[in-house]
């Protein structure tokens, strides 16, 4: 390292399934794109957690790796949780959820980007013109409720759904300051929309009033309010009209997975889960035990997440050759993408793991 370079000190959670595998050719790409900038590097922290580790020592996620995930710059997660290990009450093994509440996550961040000659479903005429962001409020919403629902007498049952203040005025700030962003640098016209159903619910009517307080102090940015039955319909009717879109946490869940399937792959999505103080970046797509030890997993939504944490770190740090680099990566996951050369089984192709990873390199290093 130099005098002059900034060192990040990175936790790394490899988790399960095909977890470890496309997060070895991401940190050696990480490790690659860090060493040609001579301004930033990193260190990465191999922190156990996960399904096998619940298998073999009895806890999910160790107090001690939370603790060093803390300490991090960032923390970069693959995929946890096996089919076949749960907790003993049935209920699936996903350190990566607690994570989201202990530090506080409550921006769930997924991109929705169609790239040139990437396979999508969706018959509209302009699929270069789909460039958006779904934001997931990550830790309340009706999700507040899971483990509090309750079954009364077999007869009904009841979750209750919680928005507060606080973290809504957080949310929508953290919002409106990503489409600025996106703004200024060319990637979307500044428009946010609110997705909720504010025309039943008292909730969202209370989301929907905070978000219209905090688009005032955000005049620059159109603001927008949607029920998400017509967002639903929109997202795959005309999906170019969305720059920016903030909701709650169910139906954040339900529309992110449909902005992937709009991706057509799971095996491209990446997310980023932002918090205050934290910030946690992974791929959208599970364990994929069907596949794992194959080296036959599609390793660019890991890489792409790895692309969202460098843009993040820089931007906190000002760092502006980190968000070059970042942006940098992205094309090159494009250009291996459109050249269709180089693809693992999910998108056709018959490449490995390594293989793809070894394309984007060599794309980064000809583009950067
Ligand atoms: P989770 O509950 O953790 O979300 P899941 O059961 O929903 O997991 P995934 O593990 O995401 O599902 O897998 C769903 C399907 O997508 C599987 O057939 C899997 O092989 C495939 N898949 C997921 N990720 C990838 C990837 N990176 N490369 C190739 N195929 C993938
Ligand atoms: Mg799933």
């Amino acid at each position: 390292p130099t005098s002059n370079e900034k060192t990040f000190e990175i936790a790394v959670f490899d988790g399960d399934g095909i977890g470890p595998e496309i997060m070895r050719p991401t940190l050696d790409i990480l490790g690659e794109v860090a060493g040609s900038s001579g301004t930033f590097g990193f260190e990465f922290q191999s922190l156990p957690a996960g399904a096998g580790h619940y298998r073999d020592h009895g806890i999910a996620l160790p107090q001690s790796s939370l603790d060093a995930a803390r300490e991090a710059d960032a923390i970069l997660l693959s995929a946890m949780g096996l089919p076949d290990i749960r907790y003993p009450d049935g209920t699936e093994i996903a350190p990566q959820i607690e994570l989201r509440f202990a530090l506080e996550l409550f921006a769930g961040v997924r991109p929705v980007y169609l790239r040139p000659g990437q396979g999508s479903p969706l018959r509209i005429a302009d699929k270069g013109g789909v460039d958006f962001v779904i934001i997931r409020e990550s830790t309340e919403g009706l999700f507040a409720s899971h483990g509090k629902g309750e079954v009364i007498r077999d007869e009904e049952a009841r979750e209750t759904m919680v928005i507060t203040r606080g973290v809504s005025e957080k949310l929508f700030d953290f919002t409106f300051a990503l489409a600025r962003q996106r703004k200024e640098s060319g990637k979307g016209p500044g428009r946010v929309h609110c997705v909720d159903k504010a025309n039943v619910f008292q909730a969202f009517a209370f989301f929907r009033k905070i978000f219209l307080e905090r688009a005032e102090l955000n005049p620059d940015i159109e603001a927008q309010c949607a029920y998400v039955d017509a967002a639903a319909l929109w997202m795959v009717q005309r999906p170019q009209m969305f720059d920016v879109i903030v909701t709650e946490n169910m139906f954040g869940d339900i529309l992110s997975d449909l902005g992937a399937g709009i991706m057509g792959s799971l095996g491209l999505a990446p997310s980023a889960d932002i918090g205050s103080e934290h910030a946690v970046f992974q791929p959208c797509h599970g364990t994929a035990p069907d596949i794992a030890g194959r080296n036959i997993a599609n390793p660019l939504a890991m890489i792409l997440s790895a692309a969202m944490m460098l843009d993040w770190l820089g931007r906190e740090h000002g760092l502006e050759e980190m968000v070059t680099a970042a942006d940098a990566l992205n094309e090159a996951v494009t250009t291996v993408l459109s050249s269709g050369e180089c693809l693992t089984p999910d998108l056709g192709g018959s490449a490995t793991t390594g293989e793809v990873a070894e394309a984007v390199l060599a794309a980064y290093r000809n583009g950067s």
